[in-house]
């Protein structure tokens, strides 16, 4: 069997101490091989961002294990960490993160830049990846210039850019209409078909439609999974 690209064992995660202390994750185990997207569903507070945060090592766990391509991340050093993020991990946060100062084709490439790439090369796959998602005519506006619905484009572009093997989406459809939010899912589905693993947060059963398994949390646990073909019936369970 191939090594899943994402492993997490027995994750926990505690905000907090004593009275006031919040078990945002209270021990979740998952796998996600290369080829497989995972949506991941459940009310707000449930822990989903969390869980995103962790897989991605922007955040420690308070117990358990997190490991990346064979990487545990929490015996990796800071470089190993940071080339991992920079590498092999796109991120696509709720509030975008873009940075205003740079173009959508600078804030695209920059990974790619800081990993080595040659601006040429770095420039061609950004302009494919910006051209993926109906942005070819936008490449050198800034942030600011972009409506909420391009700027999220913009956002899920730097986190497929460059062949980025584990992608993490948290709700990165939310801030877009019906049909921008299908050519969305569209390109996070062709990503994950080339051969990434990908996790996506998802309040909108019809994204959640994309992926081949949906896991739900309740109070920081897993409390049900389903592949593709029971996932409808799950669904229309849940409305
Ligand atoms: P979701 O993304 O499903 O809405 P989160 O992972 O954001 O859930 O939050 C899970 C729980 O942890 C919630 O109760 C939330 O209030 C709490 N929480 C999240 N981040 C923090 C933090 N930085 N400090 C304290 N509590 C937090
Ligand atoms: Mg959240």
């Amino acid at each position: 069997m191939t090594e899943p690209v994402l492993r997490l064992v027995g994750v926990t995660q505690q905000y907090g101490v004593g009275e006031t202390a919040v078990s945002a994750l209270a021990g979740v185990d998952l796998d996600v091989v290369r080829g497989e997207l995972v949506a991941v569903m459940g009310a707000s507070g449930s822990g989903k961002s969390t869980l995103l945060s962790i897989a991605g090592g922007l955040q420690q766990p308070t117990t358990g294990e997190v490991i990346v391509e064979g990487t545990y991340l929490s015996t990796a050093s800071q470089r190993e960490l940071a080339q991992l993020r920079r590498r092999s991990l796109g991120f696509v946060f709720q509030d975008f993160n873009l940075i205003p100062t740079l173009t959508a084709m600078e804030n695209v490439t920059l990974p790619l830049e800081l990993d080595g790439f040659r601006a040429r090369v770095a420039r061609r796959a950004g302009k494919d990846a910006l051209a993926a998602v109906g942005l070819d005519d936008k490449l050198d506006a800034y942030p600011d210039d972009l409506s909420g619905g391009q700027q999220q484009r913009v956002a899920i572009a730097r986190a497929v850019v460059g062949g980025r093997r584990l992608i993490l989406a948290d709700e990165p459809t939310g801030a877009l209409d019906s049909v921008t939010g299908e050519a969305v899912m569209k390109m996070l589905r062709t990503r994950v078909d080339a051969g990434a693993a990908g996790i996506l947060v998802t309040h909108e059963p019809r994204h959640a439609a994309w992926a081949d398994r949906i896991v739900f949390l309740r109070d920081g646990r897993v409390v049900d999974e389903s592949r593709r073909a029971s996932a409808d019936s799950l669904l229309s369970d849940a409305r």
